[in-house]
């Protein structure tokens, strides 16, 4: 079943994705920022293995996070939309930017990290769980139980 479909702005590079999202977040950091050219990323995480690229596959920049790791983020190299980002040292994981999706309503953000690049005209979510840094306590934990759930069943 397709949970998540998206793509980005000239529809060179369309997603679907087939399982239920792990975490929802925002992303305060300078990379996030400079990537999305405002205040933070939104991003919702599924499982690499549970989602396919449908037509051609995103252009990618990797850098060195904030957090020391390094990161890639996938973008249309046509259009230049922002499609998707992941660490290369943890393949099973895939972050898809909630603007790349066909119906960005769907995101239910619960967590925001990275409060110490948040700038003072930015408003900040009422609900979220928020971290002044990375990594976000809470966030492995949900990770490994979606991980733990899968292999149960
Ligand atoms: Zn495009
Ligand atoms: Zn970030």
């Amino acid at each position: 079943m397709k949970m998540l479909t998206g793509g980005c702005a000239c529809e060179k590079v369309r997603y679907e994705c087939t399982d239920v999202p792990i975490v929802q977040l925002m992303c305060h950091c300078r990379d996030c920022q400079r990537s999305s050219g405002t205040a933070f990323s939104a991003f919702i995480m599924v499982a690499s293995d549970r989602f396919r690229y449908l037509k051609s596959e995103p252009a990618f920049f990797e850098t060195v996070a904030e957090s020391g790791r390094l990161f890639r983020r996938g973008f249309c190299n046509h259009c230049g939309s922002q499609i998707s980002a992941h660490w290369p040292t943890r393949p099973q994981l895939l972050l898809l930017t909630v603007g790349s999706l066909d119906d960005p309503s769907k995101f239910e953000p619960t967590a925001e990290t990275w409060l110490a690049r948040v700038p003072s005209w930015h408003p900040l979510h009422p609900s979220t769980v928020k971290f002044r840094e990375a990594p976000a306590e809470g966030v492995k934990e949900r990770i490994e139980a979606y991980f733990a759930r899968r292999t149960q069943s």
